[in-house]
């Protein structure tokens, strides 16, 4: 058999991060972990709560009650991949909504939260043959994954590619507002003072602005290949 390994992806907002990593762990046979689900599944149990919301931030109340947050993911066999589940309730939907968006790099600063979804992370990714992706999977989760990449795209991109994606679920959206909320997941996700969004010196950078899915996936297959 094979030997396996851990592939990191990390990147700016709307990278096509996920399109990519779900590809990667299909035909490998690995397990998919989208670590931006998670860091959203908290933002909207401190959303239920009332600990933050456009208005106001309680950092404090979110991490005395962090242990009472369980994730977890289950896999659908129709949609073939896993959904987030937020204490035993299906969230995958809710989670992807622009006010969710809207909040979650805040919440993602917090040095506490960090510390608790980075542990499950290590723990569901110690037997390796896993993709992950997310902003600090190189530089902080798996500083030794055999294979780092670092996907970038202009924001015009990221933010159409967004806009479609919300359109197609049937959502009420707004390219200003989404373009907005890119650029500001960035700037707060590449500033903050716990594990900022930077390339790891051994990640491989991949510019996808002008790629398509098939290049990008057959290029990043013969990475593997020479790791494997
Ligand atoms: O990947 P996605 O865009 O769904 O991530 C949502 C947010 O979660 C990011 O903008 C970032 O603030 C946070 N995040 C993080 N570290 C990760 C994954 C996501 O801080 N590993």
């Amino acid at each position: 058999m094979k030997q396996k390994i851990t592939i990191a992806i990390d990147g700016f907002s709307s990278t096509g991060k996920s399109t990519i990593a779900k590809q990667l762990a299909k035909n490998l046979g690995y397990i998919y972990v989208d670590t931006g689900a998670m860091y959203r599944a908290v933002t909207l149990y401190a959303m239920q709560q009332n600990y933050i919301s456009d208005s106001h931030f309680n950092p404090e109340e979110l991490v005395t009650n962090l242990y009472k947050i369980s994730l977890s993911f289950k896999f659908n066999e129709e949609l073939g991949f896993a959904e987030m589940y937020l204490n035993n309730t299906n969230v995958e939907a809710t989670i992807r909504t622009i006010e969710v968006s809207r909040l979650v790099s805040k919440v993602a600063t917090i040095s506490e939260v960090r510390k608790k979804l980075v542990s499950e992370q290590q723990e569901m990714g110690k037997n390796k043959g896993i993709v992950m992706d997310g902003r600090d999977i190189g530089t902080v989760v798996f500083k030794n994954a055999e294979l780092k990449l670092f996907m970038t795209a202009s924001a015009d991109k990221r933010a159409t590619r967004r806009y479609k994606e919300l359109l197609d679920r049937g959502d009420k959206v707004n390219y200003a507002e989404i373009l907005h909320n890119v650029q500001e997941r960035d700037r707060i996700d590449s500033t903050r003072e716990d594990s900022p969004l930077v390339r790891a010196d051994d990640a491989i950078e991949f510019d996808n602005s002008d790629m398509g899915l098939k290049e990008q996936f057959d290029r990043i297959m013969s990475l593997v290949n020479m790791r494997l």
